[in-house]
C-alpha cells in the first residue's frame, strides 16, 4: 500500500524495492501520484507498470484541471502549475481515468482524502471513527478503509482507538472491527526525518506493518533544482522551535507544572 508519491521517483523506487524484497501479491496506491516533485510522468509510468489499483488524489485532479486549486497553499499551487505544463498526453490520460474510490478484494476500500472528498483530511481519531461509521453504512461488507492525503501514518479502529506507530509498527487488525489505515507519504515526508513511507497489508494474518525507508534524496533535490522547484517540495518538516527559544519553552513548562503542583 502506497500513497502520496508526489512525482518523487527515487522515493517510489525505494518503497517498491523494499516491498518486492518482502514479497507482495499486489500493489495499491491511494492517490497523489503527481504534484510537488520533479518527475510526474516517470512516476505515473512506474505506478502504471506495477498494475496497482489506484485512486485519484487532489493533486492529480488539480493537475488535470478537474478540481480547483483554491484550497491549496502556495507551494502546492506553484508546483501544480509546473506539473500541469509538464504532464504528457499518456500521463494525463491515465490520471483522467482514475476513480475517486476503489474496492479491493478482502473488504478493502481505497480513497485519497475521505470516502467522499479527496481534499478532506482524516487527521484525528474522531475523524477516522466518523469515516468508519460512514463506511459501515455505505458498504457493510467492507472492513478496512485505506486513505492518504495527510502524509501521516495512521491506524485507527471504529471505536477511535489508535495504537502508537513507531518506525516499524505491526498492528493486528482485530476481526469484527473496522479499521482506517494511512500508510504515510512515499514522496513528501512531513515528519522530522525524511523517509519514504509505505505499509504492508497481510489479509490472511489480518495485520498491517508500517515501514519507512531512506532514499536517494540528493538525486531528488538535484532534479528539483533542474526543474526550478524548491528543495522543500519533498520534505515539509514539522515546525520546531528555534534553538535559542528552547530553554525559555522548557522554563515555561516547568513553571506550568509547578502551578499544577506536579
Ligand atoms: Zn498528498
Amino acid at each position: 500500500m502506497i500513497a502520496d508519491v508526489h512525482a518523487n521517483v527515487q522515493a517510489l523506487d525505494a518503497a517498491v524495492s523494499a516491498l518486492r524484497r518482502i514479497g507482495v501479491d499486489a500493489f495499491a496506491c491511494a492517490g497523489d501520484l503527481v504534484g510537488y516533485g520533479p518527475q510526474p510522468n516517470e512516476c505515473v509510468e512506474a505506478v502504471r507498470a506495477l498494475d496497482a489499483v489506484t485512486v485519484a488524489g487532489n493533486h492529480d485532479l488539480i493537475a488535470l484541471g478537474a478540481l480547483s486549486e483554491d484550497r491549496c497553499e502556495r507551494l502546492a499551487r506553484e508546483s501544480l502549475r509546473w506539473t500541469r505544463a509538464a504532464l504528457d498526453a499518456t500521463t494525463r490520460d491515465y490520471l483522467a481515468r482514475l476513480p475517486r474510490r476503489a474496492e479491493l478484494p478482502g473488504g478493502v476500500v481505497l480513497a485519497h482524502g475521505s470516502l467522499e472528498d479527496p481534499q478532506e483530511y482524516v487527521l484525528s481519531v474522531h475523524d477516522a471513527a466518523g469515516q468508519l461509521a460512514r463506511l459501515a453504512e455505505a458498504d457493510p461488507e467492507a472492513q478496512l478503509l485505506v486513505v492518504g492525503h495527510t502524509h501521516r501514518p495512521l491506524a485507527c479502529d471504529e471505536y477511535a482507538a489508535a495504537p502508537r506507530l513507531g518506525r516499524r509498527a505491526r498492528i493486528a487488525l482485530d476481526g469484527g472491527r473496522r479499521w482506517l489505515l494511512n500508510p504515510g507519504a512515499v514522496g513528501q515526508s512531513r515528519e522530522a526525518r525524511l523517509r519514504a513511507r509505505f505499509m504492508l497489508l497481510d489479509l490472511d494474518r489480518r495485520e498491517v506493518t508500517f515501514h519507512a525507508v531512506r532514499y536517494d534524496v540528493r538525486r531528488t533535490r538535484a532534479l528539483l533544482r533542474e526543474a526550478g522547484l524548491p528543495a522543500r517540495s519533498v520534505h515539509l518538516a514539522p515546525w520546531r522551535p528555534k534553538a535559542f527559544l528552547r530553554p525559555a519553552i522548557r522554563a515555561g513548562r516547568r513553571l506550568q507544572a509547578g502551578v499544577r503542583g506536579e
